[in-house]
């Protein structure tokens, strides 16, 4: 019976050594690694939270195994790439549900460009079905091609001095719910929206050393 009772404490003692290596205690924010330009959102996310005074740190996430690695995730970003692509690997390692879930439960999510996409309600031009997370219609590669991306200089809400926007095979917010605020358009269209906390943007501020962009998202984490 002792003997028993030592066993079973010894299990107990080995599951909960094991479960505390296995998580990472702390707020993180989380970038999707699936696809794209990650490193870069690693980046400038950790250089935006130092100059915040955030005490969180920027963690790569491509699995559930990742995602549970980390007690509590305060913030998701979904980088610029393909979005068809970054959707099926998604699919693949099982996160739609989890992104979702994390959603729901006040996790605050920002995508960029192909990230843009993968929160929107609807993409017109694409069968494939994204994480409704922010309430916009979207098109893909509206601008044509990879040789018709640009730079430009907009003007963005919150900030004072013009922001350089890199497009690159962007997308176009056709249409937005009422819960979104645009807070920055280009030729008349928004190219950057908050709903709630959520953001999105159709150009890559990652791409720029300008993290005003970052700022502006990552500074909710912080506000109640
Ligand atoms: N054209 C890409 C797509 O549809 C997005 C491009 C980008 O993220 N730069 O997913």
């Amino acid at each position: 019976m002792c003997l028993t009772a030592h066993y079973i404490c010894n299990w107990i003692m080995l599951n909960i050594t094991i479960y505390l290596n296995h998580c990472e205690f702390g707020m993180t924010v989380a970038i999707l690694s699936i696809q794209g330009d990650v490193s870069e959102h690693i980046y400038i996310t950790e250089k935006t939270l130092k100059k915040l005074n955030i005490n969180e740190h920027a963690v790569a996430v491509s699995s559930l195994t990742d995602f549970d690695k980390h007690e509590t995730i305060s913030a998701v970003i979904i980088p610029g790439g393909e979005s068809t692509v970054i959707l099926k690997l998604m699919k693949n390692e099982n996160l739609l549900k989890r992104m979702k879930m994390l959603s729901e439960k006040g996790t605050i999510f920002f995508g960029t460009c192909a990230g843009a996409i993968l929160l929107s309600t609807k993409i017109i031009n694409s069968d494939i079905v994204p994480l409704s997370i922010i309430d916009i219609e979207i098109e893909r590669n509206s601008y044509g091609r990879q040789k018709d991306s640009f730079e430009t200089d907009i003007k963005i809400d919150g900030l004072d001095k013009p922001f350089r926007a890199i497009f690159i095979r962007a997308p176009v917010i056709r249409g937005t719910g009422k819960n979104v605020e645009i807070l920055s358009t280009y030729n008349s269209l928004p190219v950057l929206v908050r709903s709630g906390k959520n953001m999105a943007s159709t150009f890559h501020p990652e791409l720029t050393d300008n993290t005003e962009i970052h700022e502006l998202f990552l500074k909710q984490i912080i506000k109640e």
